[in-house]
């Protein structure tokens, strides 16, 4: 295959999913039912959220985060029509779009065991969910262990949260997870096991250890539906926030989403949910890193988490570390195969251009894996796959109004002595 080639070669390109928009009948069973009720369940446990993390307070205990209008940014990408930054990158609690996916599955296990023990009754609508937070409550947590392979902000989001509810919390850290992770989470009492090998080694080891104990959960990236769920909720918020922009998604104001991609559940979730609500008017883009462009490979080839980009010759070694996966989550990749309409790839260096660019028009940071999502707008209407998918569609004339959403998917808890080094990088 073609595309394997310019793979090979660290190309940076646009591939166009063929099978987007067809056949959307499918196996996996999940429904904007699903969505709501995760979105219900986050809406319980908002007491409880902003007992345990009082930044918190301002939105009641929901976890949500900002959409800004990045007009100079837009300038300095050459973007058409409107550029937004979604920005989970300032989400409360784990400073990533981790906060979604990995505080939604803690709390859902946690719910399950807590009425399973009548901690909770079963009338969850009427449940006080605060009390949870007290010392006897948290004793009881702690007989408990939560376990997660990670390459840094996943580790993150489960180990602050599960350590707030009270749980013993393993975090099985891939070769590719920064110093300052790893701390930041020993800090909070996690225990960090070390991995010189990949992502899908630290998520295989992780997962074997927690099934050897009866009283552990894995939260599996690689497979998890809460996880995705807890994503997907996302996109019922953005619409919210579209809303009260005045901004409209329509057959003549279309709507382009590009988020980072690592193993695939955070942009997936958010995909799904997006897909969803708005259907044919929004188009989602992927971003890998040239070196580990791993849903890329599984998507075009068909073979989902059967390949993996070493398969090809590749590293999977990249300064973005959140995107560090060599072997996509074949659940989402199904799941992705009607909704994606295409990946594009970008080399590291490019992210910390995007990065100063972002500092010096906006006075915005988030890290360099958050800013693949640039690419996405900078170049869907550069290349000419990309631009012959407009012209399918219908599209190349309504650029003018077209609204672009890049997902920074997160930042804010990177040090400032770290944000300096990255200021410097690749200079
Ligand atoms: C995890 C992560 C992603 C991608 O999410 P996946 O679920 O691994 O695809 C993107 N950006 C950042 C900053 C991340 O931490």
């Amino acid at each position: 295959m073609d595309i394997i080639r310019s793979l090979q070669k660290e190309e940076e390109l646009v591939w166009i999913n063929p099978k987007c928009n067809r056949n959307m009948a499918e196996e996996h069973g999940l429904t904007m039912a699903d969505v709501e009720d995760a979105e219900k369940r986050l809406e319980r446990f908002a007491p409880f959220i902003m007992k345990c993390f009082p930044e918190t307070a301002a939105l009641q205990g929901m976890i949500e985060s900002p959409l800004a209008e990045i007009g100079k940014m837009k300038e300095a990408l050459g973007v058409k029509g409107k550029l937004l930054l979604k920005q989970d990158s300032e989400l409360s609690v784990a400073g990533s779009v981790k906060a979604r996916g990995g505080i939604y599955e803690v709390l859902k296990h946690t719910e399950e065991l807590a009425v399973l023990h009548g901690l909770l009754s079963e009338d969850l609508e009427n449940e006080d969910y605060a009390k949870l937070a007290e010392g006897k409550y948290k004793e009881f947590f702690s007989q408990y262990t939560i376990q997660v392979g990670s390459t840094g902000n996943l580790g993150l989001s489960i180990g602050i949260t599960s350590a707030a509810v009270g749980y013993r919390v393993i975090v099985h850290m891939s070769a590719d997870a920064k110093e300052w992770k790893k701390e930041l989470l020993r800090s909070h009492g996690v225990t960090v096991v070390e991995y010189e090998s990949d992502y899908s080694e630290a998520v295989k080891n992780g997962r074997r250890l927690s099934d050897q104990d009866p009283k552990s959960y894995f939260v599996d990236d690689e497979n998890s539906k809460n996880l995705f769920l807890g994503y997907a909720v996302a996109a019922k918020r953005l619409k919210g926030q579209l809303e009260n922009r005045k901004i409209k998604v329509d057959g003549d104001h279309p709507l382009f989403v590009y988020i980072p991609c690592g193993v695939g559940g955070a942009p997936g979730g958010v995909t799904f949910g997006l897909k969803e609500i708005f259907g044919e008017y929004v188009h989602c883009f992927f971003v890998e890193p040239v070196q580990a462009p791993c849903m890329l490979l599984g998507m075009a080839t068909g073979k989902h988490n059967d390949i993996c980009v070493q398969d090809i010759g590749l590293t999977g070694m990249t300064h973005a570390d959140g995107l560090a996966v060599g072997r996509p989550s074949g659940f989402v990749g199904k799941v992705m195969e009607p909704r994606l309409s295409g990946i594009f790839t970008i080399k590291d260096g490019k992210l910390y251009d995007y990065m100063r660019s972002l500092k010096e028009t906006e006075d915005i940071f988030i890290e360099p894996s958050a800013c693949a999502a640039f690419e996405g707008a900078a170049k869907i209407t550069e290349y000419e796959e990309a631009k012959d998918y407009l012209e399918r569609l219908g599209l190349t004339g309504k650029m003018g109004n077209a609204v672009h959403v890049a997902w920074a998917t997160g930042g804010k808890l990177v040090p400032k002595e770290i944000r300096k080094v990255f200021e410097e990088m690749y200079l």
